[in-house]
């Protein structure tokens, strides 16, 4: 599964990116756009989800043409028609209204620019998921991403935008797969892999590509992310963290075996240093700039691994057995196994 690693309005540290996420609503009151950082390919969001997050969800405050604009300006390999998420309060009656006027932005895209359209799938419950892909591909898309999904009625844990790992959403995951795959198209899901572990059960579930800003967000906060495991603390105590460090040590924060992953960090970071858990994480305690390069390294061999394993998933299952299913949400690896080699699409309807 791809990972494009998300940038930020905040350009203090200027990252050199191969595949990059970006979004509209960073350019958006730019007079003149430009992207300031080095990409070989650029997946640009369309600012829709910001945009929803901020304002009065019954009105977009993204004006289409300004959206296209700017997005014809900066010329991503990928984009994303304009399109109207959902929130958890929206009546059904609302929620289709959103999805026309949705279905008729990417047609008005389609006409308008040669730009390559990712367009946002969105469903109110299982028969619209059915039908939405089935209207996407017959406008000749195999490449979506995954907007606000409800596949169950009234199921609103399974509600899409809220992002935490849990059963609910990880089974809006796999049932959207599973449909897209009956018409062999390719899912994004935005901001799904902030960690490795929700990383490796995206792409164990089929999904072509994820994206996150989680390693950048993460080394502001005084994380550090390990290889197939989550976050640790490595930062200096500063209070605003919320975080008591009087005596804090490694021994605090990191076990045995996530030493010995430190030890062997091979990222452009921890390789100028000795061979010592100790010293590279001092090392990166006091700078985030450092944490975030380890951070990002770390999410682009994720993703090498899953690379390594793409024809054979009983190899990936046996390596994430050893690895994710030994984490502390191990129970989300048992139960995605369980989805989808014991749950059949057809039991669903
Ligand atoms: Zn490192």
């Amino acid at each position: 599964m791809k990972f494009w690693a998300g940038e930020t309005p905040n350009e203090s540290i200027k990252l050199k990116h191969d595949y990059v996420m970006d979004s509209v609503i960073n350019y958006y009151n730019k007079e003149d756009p430009k992207i300031n950082y080095k990409y070989k390919k650029l997946f640009l969001d369309n600012g829709a989800f910001s945009a929803l997050k901020n304002t009065n969800p019954n009105k977009s405050l993204l004006n289409k043409e300004k959206v296209l604009d700017v997005q014809e300006t900066l010329k991503p390999t990928f984009t994303v028609p304009l399109d109207y998420p959902f929130t958890p309060e929206m009546p059904n009656s609302i929620m289709r209204k959103r999805w026309l006027e949705t279905k008729s932005n990417i047609e008005y895209w389609s006409d308008a620019t040669k730009l390559d359209l990712v367009p946002a799938l969105h469903a109110w419950d299982s028969n619209s998921l059915e039908n939405n892909v089935k209207w996407l591909y017959s406008k000749d898309f195999d490449y979506i991403s995954l907007g606000s999904i409800l596949t169950a009625k009234d199921e609103f844990s399974g509600f899409f935008g809220d992002r935490q790992p849990s059963k609910a959403f990880i089974d809006s995951i796999i049932t959207s797969q599973q449909i897209a795959n009956k018409f062999d198209m390719q899912v994004h899901i935005f901001g799904f892999g902030s960690s490795p572990i929700m990383y490796h059960i995206g792409a164990y579930c089929g999904l072509k590509s994820t994206d996150s800003i989680g390693y950048k967000r993460k080394a502001a906060y005084g994380k550090i992310i390990l290889p197939q495991k989550g976050e640790r603390y490595c930062g200096n105590g500063e209070a605003k963290f919320g975080i008591n460090t009087k005596g804090d040590s490694i021994e605090n924060f990191l076990n045995k075996d996530d030493m010995n992953q430190l030890e062997n960090c091979e990222c452009p970071i921890c390789r100028t240093q000795p061979k010592n858990a100790k010293i590279r994480w001092d090392n990166m305690r006091y700078d985030w700039v450092k944490r975030t390069h380890h951070n990002k390294w770390v999410m682009e061999q994720e993703e090498k691994i899953a690379k390594q394993f793409k024809d054979d998933k009983l190899e990936y299952e046996k390596f994430l057995n050893t690895t994710i299913g030994k984490s502390g949400l191990k129970h989300l690896w048992e139960y995605t196994k369980r989805r989808i080699n014991h749950y059949k699409l057809d039991l669903l309807y």
